[in-house]
């Protein structure tokens, strides 16, 4: 699971920072062993690129839309990132750069802690909130009841958001 890099000790290079898949409250999730400091890069978002033909076709939980032109499946092994799960109060955040996908450190993280950023509406809707969201925080986005008429935007079968994630096996 080698990411490439942007550019070397850059801020896009992803901090050396050991993290471990484990069970959270939404199934698995993505924890630090180290502590992280704000402003940090914790890790890239990788996949193959998905090639347009197959967007509306290829059904994966894990499809990053990081540009208008450009999609990337992260349901591949390498991509360690595909645990971290979605919170309303998330500690980390999404930053595209030379449409590549890197997860930044929101605020000062510490050690043990679970990873989480904020998937947005449009994956939270579709995926999250039928079940219920466990993210644990005190107020939860995105609950005001909002009408989605689904024939107004075109929504495909993917996750076309621009959020990836999982949540398949979340009970
Ligand atoms: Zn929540």
């Amino acid at each position: 699971m080698k990411t490439e890099t942007i550019k070397k000790g850059g801020k896009y290079e992803p901090g050396n920072f050991t993290l471990k898949a484990k069970r959270s409250s939404a199934g698995l999730g993505l924890y630090t062993m180290d502590p992280i400091k704000k402003g940090d890069c914790v890790i890239e978002y990788v996949g193959p690129v998905v090639p347009k033909e197959e967007w509306d076709t290829i059904n994966s939980l894990y499809l990053f839309e990081v540009t208008k032109k450009k999609t990337i499946n992260g349901a591949v092994r390498s991509n360690t990132a595909r645990y971290i799960n979605h919170s309303c109060k998330p500690n980390c955040e999404i930053d595209i750069r030379k449409e590549r996908v890197f997860i930044m450190a929101k605020r000062n993280i510490k050690a043990g802690e679970e990873l989480s950023y904020d998937y947005d509406r449009e994956y939270f809707d579709e995926y999250i909130k039928p079940k219920g969201c466990k993210c644990g925080a005190e107020k939860h986005l995105y609950n005001t009841p909002k009408k989605v008429t689904p024939a107004k935007k075109k929504v495909t079968k993917t996750t076309k958001g621009k959020k990836p994630k999982t949540k398949k096996g979340a009970r």
